[in-house]
């Protein structure tokens, strides 16, 4: 099944979920086994710092947060982490912080040739750079930078992200496109006062950019933020939706399965929304390597609750699928 136009994907999004069920979600499937042996990748993740410059009205960690506990990790530390994921047997490493003007930018160039010593998949999400800071990652070997366009609606851009432009993060994500390095981009599913309009016209902008990995959720209410008063949830089953338009649209792209499922108490970690995106075409699930101390302060949405190694094997086992 081949979807190519808005029109088609909007179709899918508008379509009674029970007929998406029957007739599109075991195609995304059939999709996913056909391209991808059906294989789940395993991420190990690292929020290195949580500080952050800017005021997204959606993110409990923007500067207006005095509520939160800051912390930075020094480069030894994350050096550890990144030896600790060798250990594990895991290939890939995310490493993610909050814009820190404060953070050197010389120990986010060793922390990325670390890992790649170490024969490691790095990815890197740390905000928007100067075009020459993302020449230097480049050159120091990161293999993908993870840089959200949220919405591709500019006006909603400017109400949820008032510390930067539209036109400045596309000019970054143009760059990153233009390098070697991999474009990791979604968008947040479900904003208060977006419609299906606003997500298929985002599915169709991942598809243009051609992305490597969609690091997708739907839109989660952080208490104590701007964005919270004006709407609840994104819906979960758009979210499936857009999962399996992404699997057929870009077969080989990695696709977010840590999905929320019904009970918000439970989020990301909620078996029952892991398997269920599993099952509609998403592939990477994620391993926590913060400190126990330092996960909850890393809440870029509320209850992130990413586990452990053994939490991801026994989702692999749970699927059916294969481990990468
Ligand atoms: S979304 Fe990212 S850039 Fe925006 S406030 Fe949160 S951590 Fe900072």
């Amino acid at each position: 099944m081949k979807i190519q136009t808005k029109a088609e994907v909007l179709e899918i999004l508008r379509m009674p979920y029970e007929e998406f069920n029957l007739n599109i979600k075991i195609k995304a499937k059939e999709t996913h086994i056909n391209h991808n042996n059906n294989t789940i990748v395993v991420t190990a993740l690292l929020g290195y710092d949580n500080i952050c410059k800017n005021q997204c009205t959606y993110c409990g960690m923007r500067a207006g947060n005095s509520g939160l506990k800051r912390y930075r990790m020094g480069i030894e530390d994350i050096k550890k982490a990144e030896e600790s994921v060798k250990k594990l047997g895991l290939r890939r490493i995310f490493l993610i912080s909050g814009e820190d003007p404060k953070y050197d930018f010389k120990d986010i160039i060793t922390m990325v040739e670390y890992g790649k010593k170490l024969g490691l998949f790095v990815s890197l999400a740390a905000g928007e750079f100067s075009l020459e800071k993302y020449k230097a990652l480049e050159t120091a070997g990161l293999d993908e930078y993870v840089l959200k366009f949220e919405t591709s609606d500019q006006d909603t851009f400017a109400k949820i992200k008032p510390s930067t432009t539209f036109e400045n993060r596309m000019r970054c994500i143009e760059y990153i496109k233009n390098s070697t390095m991999s474009l990791a981009s979604g968008n947040i599913i479900g904003l208060p006062h977006h419609t299906l309009e606003h997500v298929a016209d985002d599915i169709m902008l991942m598809k243009k950019l051609d992305i490597s990995w969609a690091p997708i959720i739907p839109y989660m209410p952080v208490p104590n933020t701007p964005l919270a008063k004006e709407g609840g949830r994104g819906s979960l089953e758009t979210t499936i939706k857009e999962i399996a338009i992404l699997r057929m649209m870009m077969p080989n792209v990695n696709i977010t399965a840590q999905q929320p499922g019904e009970d918000v108490k439970n989020g990301l970690a909620d078996v029952q929304g892991n398997l269920n995106a599993l099952s509609s075409g998403a592939n990477m699930l994620f391993v926590d390597m913060l400190p126990q101390n330092l996960v909850k302060d890393f809440n870029v949405i509320d209850n992130r609750m990413i586990e452990g190694i053994d939490n991801v094997d026994r989702l692999v086992k749970m699927s059916g699928m294969n481990r990468s």
